[in-house]
């Protein structure tokens, strides 16, 4: 398959970009496949409402088809068509968040096929910042089931450019824009339940969840690698942003944590692999590595989560076999975006953590 490429730059006039976005529209009305930009990653949109678009989706990806997806919305009452019940909490939830990158889980209605939902009776919903997402929803009949624009397995599409890499061929369209400003993909919040429980964490934070709606819960799967209890989710159970070299997480005193990681990458580079480090921007200096990136300063975790995802693609392209990081929150107990960026760093890892 042809994959068009259509560059939306927010200076075009704007007869263009409705013509663009009438295109890229049309094509998720017939059953198609679009990737565009959001404020978290470049997502993978088909029609939510279409069965076999979900299928599509699924085979476009090489993702498992009991992973379910997350449906984009653009306004409350396209919402109210796919959701049993919008509880109390969720209102204010979205009332704070919404439009934003905070995702909520809710009792579906029979208009959501199961193929959407990975044959799930809940259904995952989203209501994008990104202005040109926003209306591309509309464009495309308002339900956008939007997965990671990604093959599965790798890590998520923060620039065009990582589409094109892993899809192009594979579906209809490519919008390539300015997004991801975030980097990381949406807090995932289920609010079926009375007290709402993170499935992944994101931009917004547990703690900032709380002073709104009081306790908020963390799925216990979303720190613990080999916890015993299933996934409540089964997305969750999935190995996701993997790079291809093997990646540890190295925890403890930054002398430490240097010493170490100059130690091991020594002795990879001996033995004619080659090694790369994400470190904090107080660190940099300290290490002798192949590659080595720069992570921003310790205590802006906003840096290093818009570049995580490039990171550990351009380790891939520059044939890294073996990656250390340091830890980007001090503490895993802390309720802040530290946790997002670590969930990904850990998963990315497979959860293996260093201390030293
Ligand atoms: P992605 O689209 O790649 O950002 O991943 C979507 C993730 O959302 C899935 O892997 C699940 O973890 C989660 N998800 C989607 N729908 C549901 C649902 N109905 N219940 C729980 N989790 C969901
Ligand atoms: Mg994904």
């Amino acid at each position: 398959m042809e994959t068009k490429i259509v560059a939306i730059e927010g200076t075009d006039a704007p007869e263009s970009i409705r013509e663009k976005l009438t295109e890229a529209g049309n094509i998720i009305k017939r059953g198609g496949l679009v990737a565009f930009p959001t404020e978290t990653v470049y997502g993978l949109g088909g029609d939510a409402l279409n069965p076999e678009s979900a299928r599509k989706i699924y085979a476009a990806k090489g993702r498992p088809s009991d992973n379910p997806l997350i449906v984009h919305v653009s306004n409350m009452d396209d919402l109210r068509k796919i959701v049993k019940d919008i509880p109390p909490k969720a209102e204010e939830l979205a009332r704070m968040y919404w439009p934003g990158p905070l995702t909520m889980v809710f009792e579906k209605t029979d208009l959501v096929p199961h193929e959407t939902t990975g044959g799930l009776d809940t259904v995952a919903v989203r209501m994008p910042l990104h202005a040109l997402a926003n209306l591309f929803i509309g464009f495309a009949g308002g339900f956008v089931a939007a997965p990671s624009a990604n093959l599965s397995g790798r890590p998520s599409p923060t620039l065009a450019k990582h589409v094109i890499q892993d899809l192009d061929g594979r579906i209809d369209m490519i919008i390539d824009s300015r997004g991801a400003d975030i980097g990381i993909e949406s807090t995932i919040v289920d609010v079926t339940h009375k007290i709402p429980v993170i499935l992944r964490p994101g931009n917004i934070t547990q703690g900032m969840m709380a002073r709104l709606i009081g306790d908020v819960d963390m799925d216990v799967t979303v720190f613990d690698g080999d916890s015993a209890q299933a996934p409540r989710a089964p997305g969750m159970k999935y190995r996701h942003y993997a790079p291809k070299g093997e990646l540890v997480v190295v925890e403890g005193a930054p002398e430490k944590v240097a010493a170490y990681i100059n130690k091991q990458a020594a002795l990879h580079e001996a033995a004619g692999e080659r090694t790369g480090v994400i470190s904090t921007e107080e660190q940099l200096q300290k290490y002798k590595a192949s590659s080595i990136k720069n992570a921003g300063s310790r205590v802006d975790t906003m840096i290093i989560a818009k570049q995580l995802y490039t990171f550990l693609r351009e380790f891939d392209d520059e044939n890294i076999a073996h990656i250390y990081s340091e830890c980007f929150s001090n503490s895993f107990g802390d309720k802040g975006y530290g946790q997002a960026v670590m969930n990904r760093l850990l998963k990315a890892a497979g959860h293996k953590v260093i201390k030293v």
